[in-house]
C-alpha cells in the first residue's frame, strides 16, 4: 500500500499540472478566437419573406451566432468585419436537382466508355467548385455513378471545395427505363444489370436495390418513374414502375432515414409516384390539374428545372449534339416545362427550387430564379423555396434556409435588390460556407 501511496503523489501532482496547463490553453484560445462580422445593408428574412436594413451576423466557427440590429463592432481586435453594406445578403442557396459528376457535352454518350471513375471524379471537383461559386451550397445530387458519393465526402472532409451533398449515388430504373445504365448498348455489353446496379423489376428487387443504395452510402433515393429525354430509349413519358413498386421503395427508404425523389413526364407515371408516397416530382411536364391536387393532398413537391428544359430544346435543335432517338424528346418536352410550372404554382403546389444543372452547364443554376418569375412566381417566393422549403425537405430546417442564431453558416449576397431585379441571382458576389469564405 505503502509503495503505491509514494508512487501515486507525484503522478497525481503532475496530472494536476497538465490539467491546469489544459484549461487555462482552452480559455486562452477562447480569448483568442475568431469571429466575424458581417455588416450587411440589406438581408433577406426567408421565413416572413421581409427585406431587413443594416444587421450584423456575427459568425463563430461554422455557425451563425447572432443576427444583431445595427453594424455592431467586433468585441476583440481578432475578430475579423466583412464589409457588405452595399449588398443583399441571404441564406446560402440550394438546388434539390443537380447531377454533380458530369456535365451535358456532345461526345457525353461516347464517354460513357471512354471515362473511368478517376476522370469522372476529376471532373467532378471542378463541377462542385463552380457551384459553390454560384451561390449554391448545398445541393441534392440526383443520380450519376457513384463517384458522387466520393465526392461528397471529400468536400465534407474539406479535400476539395464544393457544395454540401446530399446525393442518391445510382438513380433507381426498371429494365429498359430512364435511368437503366446499359441503355442503347449493343447485345455482348448490355447485360441485365440488377438491383445491385439499380434496376429492378419487382418488389423485392426494390426493396434490395434501396438497401443496396444505403450500403453505398446514399442520403436519398431517386426513382425514374416514367421515361426520360437524354435516355437512349423511345419513350420520353411512359410509366415505368407499378404504384407496389413504388410503395416498397418508400416504404424502405423511410426505414433508412431517406427520402425519394421521382423523374417524371408523363401524368401515368407522375400519379403512380405520388399515391406511392415520394416527396419530390422532378420536372412534372405533362402535369394534369388532377396530378396537381393529388400533390397538394400528399404534401409533394415540383422540382421545376426550367432551365434544363429550355436547355435541351436549344441543344437539340444543334445537329449531331445528341443521338438521334433523343431529338423528338428533346423538343417536344423540353419547352413545356415552364408552362406546367406555371400552371402547378397558380394551383398551390409546394415548389422546391431545382434546376438539374448537369444537363446544362453547371454555374448557371441561377438562370431558374428569372424563369420562375418570368412563369408567375414572385421572386421572394423563389429564393424562399430555394432555401427554407428546401431546407425542410432535406429534415435540415434547424441548420439550412435562414439567417438565425444556431444556424449553420452558410451565407450568400448579390449586389442588388432580387425582388426588383431577380436576374442579380445570377451573379452571386459574396459565398460564404460552414463559415469558410470562399468568393468576396
Ligand atoms: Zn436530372
Amino acid at each position: 500500500m505503502g509503495t503505491k501511496n509514494t508512487k501515486n503523489e507525484p503522478n497525481q501532482n503532475l496530472m494536476k499540472k497538465l490539467l491546469a496547463l489544459c484549461v487555462s490553453l482552452f480559455c486562452a484560445t477562447l480569448l483568442m478566437a475568431q469571429d466575424t462580422y458581417l455588416h450587411c445593408g440589406k438581408i433577406i428574412d426567408t421565413k416572413s419573406g421581409k427585406i431587413l436594413s443594416q444587421k450584423t451576423i456575427i459568425v463563430s466557427g461554422n455557425t451563425i451566432k447572432s443576427v444583431e440590429n445595427g453594424y455592431v463592432r467586433p468585441a476583440s481586435s481578432a475578430d475579423v468585419v466583412i464589409d457588405l453594406k452595399s449588398k443583399v445578403v441571404m441564406p446560402g442557396l440550394i438546388d434539390m436537382h443537380v447531377h454533380i459528376e458530369s456535365e451535358t457535352n456532345p461526345k457525353a454518350y461516347l464517354e460513357k466508355y471512354t471515362l473511368n471513375d478517376a476522370d469522372v471524379a476529376f471532373r467532378s471537383v471542378g463541377f462542385a467548385n463552380v457551384t459553390l461559386q454560384a451561390g449554391f451550397t448545398t445541393v441534392r445530387d440526383l443520380g450519376g455513378t457513384g463517384v458522387n458519393i466520393s465526392l461528397r465526402n471529400a468536400i465534407a472532409q474539406g479535400r476539395v471545395d464544393g457544395p454540401r451533398i446530399f446525393t442518391a449515388g445510382k438513380a433507381l430504373a426498371t429494365t429498359g427505363g430512364h435511368a437503366d445504365p446499359t441503355n442503347g448498348n449493343r447485345k455482348e455489353i448490355s447485360g441485365d444489370p440488377g438491383p445491385k446496379e439499380g434496376v429492378v423489376n419487382n418488389v423485392s428487387d426494390a426493396k434490395k436495390a434501396v438497401r443496396q443504395r444505403y450500403k453505398n452510402g446514399a442520403d436519398v433515393i431517386k426513382i425514374t418513374a416514367t421515361g426520360g429525354v437524354l435516355s437512349v430509349a423511345k419513350s420520353g413519358s411512359n410509366p415505368q414502375f407499378t404504384v407496389d413498386e413504388i410503395k416498397v421503395i418508400c416504404e424502405t427508404a423511410k426505414d433508412y432515414g431517406m427520402h425519394v425523389a421521382a423523374h417524371a413526364h408523363g401524368d401515368e407515371g407522375m400519379q403512380r409516384a405520388i399515391i406511392g408516397g415520394v416527396k419530390t416530382i422532378e420536372h412534372g411536364t405533362l402535369m394534369s390539374e388532377e396530378t396537381m391536387e393529388l400533390m397538394k393532398k400528399h404534401d409533394a413537391y415540383l422540382v421545376p428545372t426550367i432551365t434544363a428544359g429550355k436547355e435541351v430544346a436549344a441543344k437539340a435543335k444543334i445537329e449531331g449534339y445528341y443521338p438521334e432517338i433523343i431529338v423528338p424528346k428533346a423538343l417536344a418536352v423540353g419547352p413545356k416545362i415552364q408552362g406546367t410550372f406555371a400552371k402547378a404554382y397558380k394551383k398551390g403546389v409546394g415548389i422546391a427550387f431545382g434546376t438539374d444543372a448537369g444537363v446544362f452547364k453547371h454555374g448557371l443554376n441561377g438562370k431558374e430564379f428569372g424563369f420562375m418569375v418570368e412563369a408567375g412566381m414572385p421572386p421572394m417566393e423563389t429564393i424562399q423555396s430555394a432555401t427554407v422549403t428546401n431546407a425542410k425537405i432535406l429534415g435540415m430546417e434547424n441548420q439550412l434556409g435562414q439567417l438565425k442564431a444556431g444556424f449553420l453558416a452558410d451565407i450568400v449576397a448579390v449586389d442588388e435588390d432580387p425582388t426588383q431585379n431577380i436576374n442579380t441571382m445570377e451573379n452571386v458576389t459574396f459565398v460564404m460556407k460552414d463559415g469558410k469564405i470562399y468568393k468576396q
